[in-house]
This record gives C-alpha cells, sequence and structure tokens, in this order.
C-alpha cells in the first residue's frame, strides 16, 4: 500500500483496498476529480509565483490576494478566556500566545476567466507557526511552484 494524495481532499492517505480514502470516504481513483488536476502545493512563506492561473494552469495576467492571519483566532480565545475565572499565573501565557499576531499574505496569479467566475484559492489548511499555507492549486501552477520555489529556497539558505 503507497501514500497518495486523495483527490477529493488532498490528503495524504493510504487508501482501503475499496480505493475509499480514510479522510473523506470518497473514491481515490474517480476519474473526474482526478481529471480537474488539482494537486496541494504547500506554500512557505511569501512566497512568487509565475505568471500562471493558480485554478486553470493557463497564462495568468491577474493576481488574487489571499491573506491568513490569525487575528481573528486571537480575539476569540481572549473572549473565551473572559468567560473564565482562572488564577492570573494560568492567564498570562495564554494571552502572549493570543497577542502574537502572524499575518501571512500571499498573491495567486489568476487567468483573467477565472478572475470573471471569482474562483477563490482553497485553503486546505494552514500552520502560521511554521508560516506554511497549503492550498489546492493546478497541476502546472504546482509544477511551476515547485521547479522554481526549490532553487531560489536553496539560494537563499
Ligand atoms: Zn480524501
Ligand atoms: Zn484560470
Amino acid at each position: 500500500m503507497s501514500i497518495i494524495e486523495c483527490p477529493h481532499c488532498h490528503r495524504r492517505v493510504i487508501p482501503a483496498g475499496s480505493g475509499e480514502c480514510p479522510s473523506c470516504n470518497r473514491n481515490v481513483n474517480d476519474e473526474v476529480a482526478i481529471s480537474k488536476g488539482m494537486r496541494l502545493l504547500i506554500v512557505k512563506g511569501n512566497q512568487h509565483f509565475s505568471m500562471i492561473c493558480f485554478n486553470c494552469g493557463r497564462p495568468a495576467h491577474k493576481t488574487v490576494r489571499l491573506n491568513v492571519s490569525n487575528v481573528d483566532a486571537s480575539i476569540s480565545i481572549g473572549r473565551i478566556l473572559l468567560g473564565f475565572i482562572v488564577p492570573f499565573g494560568r492567564l498570562f501565557p495564554a494571552f502572549d500566545a493570543a497577542k502574537r499576531d502572524i499575518f501571512i499574505s500571499l498573491k495567486l496569479p489568476i487567468c483573467d476567466d477565472c478572475k470573471k467566475r471569482k474562483v477563490n484559492p482553497e485553503v486546505q489548511s494552514y500552520d502560521l507557526e511554521d508560516r506554511e499555507i497549503r492550498l489546492v492549486v493546478h497541476e502546472h501552477f504546482h509544477g511551476m511552484a515547485t521547479s522554481i520555489g526549490k532553487p531560489n529556497i536553496d539560494c537563499a539558505n
């Protein structure tokens, strides 16, 4: 059994013998889903991309901004804490954690058609501590981003 990327939920999974994804319970061999050619791309920090549409892989002339931040989360942590009476010693570390606002902004290239259809990038998950966003993108965009991204990161370090 090998680990594959599920074409529905884009998690890396070991499918059941029947081809069922353990994460979303859909068939990983579904040809309609596979033919869409969408892949999971892990973006680290504020990466720049070639002008290829993230959604369909065609030449892109515009960009769409994607913002991910923990500001909303910190507000809700603050609210939750106010609802409890906790010893001060425990309260302060929690507030310190909530104060650390992290904000990641990405510009994703998009073609005119997808822009008109108001296609929004699908964020599968993110980890703000690691400045990592996991996005569902077209396989051409994925190929360009991974082939260009790697040497740049090597040079920067
Ligand atoms: Zn799945
Ligand atoms: Zn497009």
